[in-house]
């Protein structure tokens, strides 16, 4: 029986509610403009036939209601509300009907962005990572189990800065929805049990400050905050 030279610390567990175990993050997959408003506020054209994705190392996960210091490296921190799914079985080149079934559950997330980095990476034709795989940027909050549940349907998907609303809209302006995105994905990855996916943020992101204080919500979904701190 071989060991390991030392211990890493394991990644956060996100509640399921109902559920005494949490669910473990193995790979986080992020969708990029999947909002035709948002995709235009940053000055893209939708791509209607293309979802583009981009990973978190699951290391970064955080839970609602943490405090988080100002990350190093960025004068533009970003907030971005978002629907997360955690998968639940095992899909390869799904089909919609085997997508649809795949998932376990839906909860609120934030794809905290370092949008200074992020478009760096878009001027030069670099990596995305500077500006996303931020320590402390996938914030998770209870999910709520799939079966059971009520279709998605047009949601209400909303943020708030210091109770200030920032982004407000409805899960019907997704433009590549759940099973969609999994189709897609499931072309590239064997998806299955451990795989978390954002599924992209609505118009209205901004910039944070130390003090600040997250809110957001998806109607029918628990809550999800994150309080900033001063960087170190
Ligand atoms: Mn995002």
């Amino acid at each position: 029986m071989t060991t390991t030279l030392f211990d890493l610390p394991r990644p956060v567990g996100i509640p399921v509610k109902g559920e005494a175990a949490t669910y473990p993050i193995g790979r986080i997959f992020c969708v990029g403009r999947n909002y035709a408003a948002h995709a235009a506020e940053m000055g893209h054209e939708v791509d209607r036939e293309n979802p583009f994705y981009f990973t978190k190392s699951p290391a970064h996960a955080i839970l609602t209601g943490a405090t988080v210091p100002y990350p190093p490296g960025t004068a533009n921190y970003h907030h971005e509300m978002e629907l997360a799914f955690a998968m639940g079985a095992p899909v390869f080149r799904a089909t919609r009907e085997e997508a649809e079934a795949a998932v376990y559950a839906y909860g609120c997330a934030l794809d905290m962005t370092r949008r200074d980095r992020q478009q760096d990476g878009k001027d030069k034709g670099r990596p995305w990572d500077m500006g996303k795989d931020v320590e402390a940027s996938a914030v998770f909050a209870p999910m709520t189990r799939a079966a059971g549940m009520a279709p998605l349907g047009p949601r209400r998907i909303h943020l708030e800065v210091n109770g200030k609303t920032r982004q407000d809209a409805t899960l019907s302006e997704l433009i590549h929805d759940v099973p969609e995105i999994i189709m897609d994905l499931s072309r590239y990855y064997h998806l299955g049990p451990g795989d978390l996916i954002m599924t992209g943020t609505p118009a209205g992101v901004g910039p944070v400050v130390a003090g600040d204080v997250i809110t957001g919500g998806i109607d029918g979904l628990d809550p999800i905050s994150l309080t900033i701190a001063a960087a170190e």
